[in-house]
C-alpha cells in the first residue's frame, strides 16, 4: 500500500498517513489509528506535506518502519 498524507485540522500533528489509492469520498482511516475516521481537508492525497511540523507523530513512526518511505517515491526510479 502506497501511504500518503490527509489533513484532518492544520494543527501541529494531525495530518496523517492513509493509502494513497483513496476515491476521494470515502472516509479517511489513518494508519496510526485506523478506528477512528475523518473527513480530510485536502481533495487530493499528498504524497510531501507541506509542512514538517503538521505530520503525526504516529504516523511518521510508521513510516520509518518501512524499507522504502512513501516521500521518497517519487525521486527514485527503477
Ligand atoms: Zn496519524
Amino acid at each position: 500500500m502506497t501511504l500518503a498524507w490527509f489533513v484532518r485540522t492544520v494543527r501541529t500533528g494531525d495530518s496523517h498517513l492513509a493509502d494513497a489509492g483513496w476515491n476521494g469520498s470515502d472516509l479517511i482511516r489513518p494508519v496510526c489509528a485506523p478506528e477512528v475516521e475523518f473527513r480530510p481537508m485536502n481533495r487530493r492525497p499528498l504524497r510531501v506535506c507541506f509542512y514538517d511540523e503538521q505530520r503525526c507523530p504516529l504516523c511518521l513512526g510508521h513510516t520509518a518502519a518501512r524499507p522504502t518511505p512513501p516521500t521518497l517515491l517519487t525521486a527514485v526510479s527503477s
